[in-house]
C-alpha cells in the first residue's frame, strides 16, 4: 500500500466528500450537481473518444457516477479514490445496476508508475480542484494513459465569476452544495492547466464550458469558461 506522507491528497479535502459518501447516489442530495452534468459531460467524453469497448481510468471517481455511465456506453472502466467510503458506495450501486466496474483505492500517481500506457482514455472530473498539486496529477493522468490516448479533466476557473457562481450563489444562495466544498484559491484557471498539459506533454485540443442556467436549473456546453469547464487532451 502506499505511504500516506508522499501521498498527493489532502486529508480535509478528502473528508468533505467522505462525510456525504451515503448520499452519493441520491439525486437530490450533496451531490446533485454531479448527476445534473453527467449526461452532458458522458456524451462529450463520447463524442471525442468512441467509449465502446475502450479500457478507461476515472480519476478521483467518488461514487461512480460517470464509471456506471461510460461503463453504459461500452466501456470497460476502473475507477480510483483515496475515499473508501465513496468507493464502498460505487461498489454497492454497481452491483446493484449490474455493472461489472473494478474499484480501487490507490493513487494516479501508483498506478501510473505500476501500469505506465495502458489506458485508452483517463477522465478526472471536479477533482484537480481538490488536490494539492494539480500537476503531478496530471503528469500521472497523462503516463497512465496509452500514446495516443485521451485524457479529460473538468474542473472550476478562478474568476470573478466563478467565485460568485461557484461558490456564493452554489453554496450559499441556492443551496446547491455544502459549504466549503470548495475554496476559491484551489480553482484553476484554463491557462494553468494548459500549461501543466504542455508540460506533461499533452495537448490540450478542446476546452468547454459547462453553464448553469438558473432559471430552467440545468446545464449545458458553452464557449464561457469562466466558471466551469471540461477539457479533451491527447497524449502525444
Ligand atoms: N469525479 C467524480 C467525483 C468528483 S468529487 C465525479 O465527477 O462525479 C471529488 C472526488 O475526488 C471525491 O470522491 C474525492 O474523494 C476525490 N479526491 C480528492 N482528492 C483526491 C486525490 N488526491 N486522489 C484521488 N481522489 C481524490
Amino acid at each position: 500500500m502506499h505511504a500516506k506522507s508522499k501521498v498527493n491528497a489532502d486529508s480535509t479535502e478528502l473528508a468533505k466528500f467522505e462525510r456525504n459518501a451515503h448520499r452519493w447516489w441520491d439525486t437530490q442530495g450533496e451531490f446533485k450537481p454531479l448527476h445534473d452534468i453527467n449526461p452532458l459531460r458522458l456524451d462529450y467524453i463520447d463524442r471525442r473518444a468512441r467509449l465502446k469497448g475502450k479500457q478507461v481510468l476515472d480519476v478521483g471517481c467518488g461514487g461512480g457516477i460517470l464509471a456506471e455511465g461510460m461503463t453504459r456506453k461500452g466501456a470497460r472502466v476502473t475507477g480510483i479514490d483515496l475515499g473508501d467510503a465513496a468507493l464502498t458506495a460505487a461498489r454497492s450501486h454497481a452491483t446493484e445496476s449490474g455493472l461489472a466496474i473494478e474499484y480501487r483505492n490507490i493513487p494516479v500517481e501508483e498506478l501510473a508508475a505500476a501500469q505506465p500506457g495502458s489506458f485508452d482514455v483517463v477522465t478526472c472530473m471536479e477533482m484537480l480542484e481538490h488536490v494539492p498539486d494539480p500537476a503531478t496529477a496530471i503528469f500521472a493522468c497523462t503516463r497512465v494513459a496509452k500514446p495516443g490516448g485521451h485524457v479529460f479533466f473538468s474542473t472550476i476557473n478562478r474568476s470573478p465569476k466563478s467565485f460568485l457562481f461557484a461558490i456564493l450563489g452554489a453554496e450559499y444562495v441556492l443551496d446547491m452544495l455544502p459549504k466549503g466544498t470548495h475554496e476559491y484559491a484551489r480553482f484553476i484557471r484554463p491557462a494553468e492547466l494548459a500549461r501543466w498539459a504542455r508540460d506533461a506533454r499533452l495537448d490540450l485540443v478542446h476546452i468547454a464550458g459547462m453553464s448553469y442556467n438558473f432559471i430552467t436549473r440545468s446545464y449545458k456546453l458553452t464557449g464561457d469558461v469562466t466558471v466551469n469547464y471540461l477539457a479533451h487532451a491527447v497524449k502525444g
